[in-house]
């Protein structure tokens, strides 16, 4: 008889590897196979307490370095990272599911915010005006909160720990990581390159866990902001319950993005970027594309005739093979909802024009596929245009004017992402003007914008009034101090007691 064990995973608090102690447990799947390839300690409220004391007295030495001895630290850890990047892509699409290639670009794009917060020392500069009265100076100084933590979501294990850890380190402040129990992997690799980078232990910990997690860092007043990133209902739940709590809080939800088709067109392009942003690694972007809006009945048709070809040839299969444009969701109840979603909008009217149901690869019958899956037809009111789906689903909603595609996607509940494209620049500029949305691309179906500016979306899809990434960053994870200084003359003004002016 042949007894198998599962990897046990850890947690990462001090500078080590950790294992849990609450004695609950959650399953690592490989979406490929289908196959439970580890389990992830799900952290007690006493092991996070734990994590965030440990984090507060690292936080005293690290938030003491000068900035740019802490970014040196950084500078180190995008040579480590830059060497491991092929080991730690595999780990990545092993656990997500998504492509070897995109996992690597799940990686860069978190690199990218790492490069940007190394010019911390820069970001970090106050503000100082001499002379604002007779011998009177003012300055502001940035300082780090303290603890932070950041809770994100599954779906980019790589891109959104580092878009949250990279500028809080910079800042000063030491980290706690409440990563997505699907994929955890990823982030506590990352933990132990930031620590062989010369990050002082206990700077950053990473906590597994789950909702007991997440609530014990929403209740503990020693951290003194949260990032999240995720659905929702959860970004809803932690921007008022961290906000309740006195805390700082920037969370991320979800979205249903939109690309508006201008008759205008290059069509063949416009299919090509419909085809990467919707099915791209399986639809399971925050800024995948999931509805297309041709404008005007000639481009409606034109467009739906191409995508039916197209979505013909996609490549489904394992993350790691050769040749696949997109892999398995992540989980088998992702398959389920996804599945359901179809359903309903069969049963609301649309019309299917690919069917992803029931797909199966050869040789991982278990894994947690589907097919790329067209939907035309689709109205504002069905259920499967107003939620976010959230899987290789891609919709398309005709409009039959602009101004009634500049409605629908105004009056939609989510404002994460929108792409037009045109080849009129004054119908790019009225959009970009007008629409509701806090990311916008202009011929770019996927405008996540470059690590020195800021992401964010609007409406349900973000809480909270700073962005990630870029000088918003530097301002959600550090406060101001602003010092007002007068050195006497020696001259004796005797006491005022009206409120200081700088007559
Ligand atoms: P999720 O909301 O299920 O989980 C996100 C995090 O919250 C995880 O760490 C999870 O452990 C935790 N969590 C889950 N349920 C919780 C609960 N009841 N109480 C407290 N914490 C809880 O999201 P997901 O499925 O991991 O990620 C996909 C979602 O994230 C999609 O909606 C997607 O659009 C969104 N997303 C948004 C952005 C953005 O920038 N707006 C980026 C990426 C993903």
């Amino acid at each position: 008889m042949t007894t198998t064990t599962t990897r046990e995973l850890t947690h990462f608090v001090g500078g080590r590897h950790v294992s849990g102690t609450s004695g609950r447990f959650s399953d690592v799947f490989d979406p490929s196979t289908g196959q439970v390839q580890a389990r992830v300690p799900l952290a007690s409220a006493d092991e996070v307490a734990a994590a965030i004391a440990v984090s507060e007295e690292a936080q005293q030495v690290w938030g003491a370095y000068n900035p740019q001895r802490r970014a040196r630290v950084l500078l180190k850890f995008l040579d480590l990272i830059a060497k491991d990047t092929p080991s730690l892509a595999r780990t990545l699409s092993r656990e997500h599911g998504k492509t070897l290639d995109d996992a690597k670009g799940d990686i860069q794009r978190g690199v990218e915010v790492v490069e940007f917060a190394v010019g911390a020392p820069h970001l970090l500069k106050g503000e100082y005006t001499t002379g604002a009265g007779t011998g009177i100076d003012v300055y502001s100084m940035r300082q780090p909160l303290g603890v932070v933590a950041g809770i994100t979501p599954f779906n980019f294990p790589a891109m959104i720990p580092l878009w949250k850890m990279g500028p809080a380190l910079a800042a000063g402040n030491a980290f706690v990581l409440k990563p997505s129990e699907r994929d955890p992997s990823v982030p506590l690799r990352i933990a132990e390159l930031f620590l062989e980078a010369g990050l002082p232990e206990g700077v950053l910990n990473v906590v597994n866990g789950d909702k007991e997690a997440v609530d014990a860092i929403l209740h503990d007043d020693r951290i003194r902001a949260v990032g999240f990133v995720g659905s929702t209902p959860i970004a809803q739940y932690i921007y008022a319950t961290a906000a309740a709590n006195g805390k700082r809080a920037q969370c991320f939800g979800g979205a249903k993005n939109h690309m508006v088709v201008m008759p205008d067109a290059d069509m063949d392009q416009v299919v090509d970027a419909l085809i990467g942003a919707g099915y791209g690694s399986a639809g399971e972007r925050c800024m995948a594309i999931s509805v297309a809006v041709p404008v005007g009945e000639a481009a409606a048709e034109a467009l739906a005739a191409k995508l039916v070809e197209r979505v013909k040839d996609l490549k489904v299969g394992p993350a790691l093979a050769e040749g696949v444009d997109y892999g398995p969701l992540v989980s088998r109840d992702a398959v389920d909802r996804v599945s359901a979603y179809i359903q309903q909008g069969i049963d609301e009217g649309a019309t299917l024009l690919a069917d992803g149901r029931g797909y199966t690869v050869a040789g991982h019958e278990n894994g947690f596929y589907l097919g790329p899956t067209l939907f035309d037809h689709v109205t504002p009111d069905m259920t499967i245009y107003k939620e976010e789906i959230f899987g290789p689903v891609l919709t398309i909603a005709r409009a039959a004017d602009y101004e009634q595609a500049v409605a629908m996607v105004n009056n939609h509940q989510f404002g994460n992402g929108v792409a037009i494209f045109t080849r009129d620049g004054d119908a790019a500029r009225d959009f970009s003007a007008r629409i509701d949305v806090g990311m916008v691309g202009v011929n770019v179906p996927i405008p996540v914008p470059i690590a020195y500016h800021t992401f964010g979306g609007w409406k349900k899809s973000g809480f909270g009034d700073l962005n990630q990434h870029g000088p918003d960053a530097f301002r959600f994870y550090t406060k101001t101090k602003t010092v007002t200084s007068r050195w006497p003359s020696g001259i004796k003004e005797g006491a005022s007691f009206v409120i200081p002016t700088m007559s």
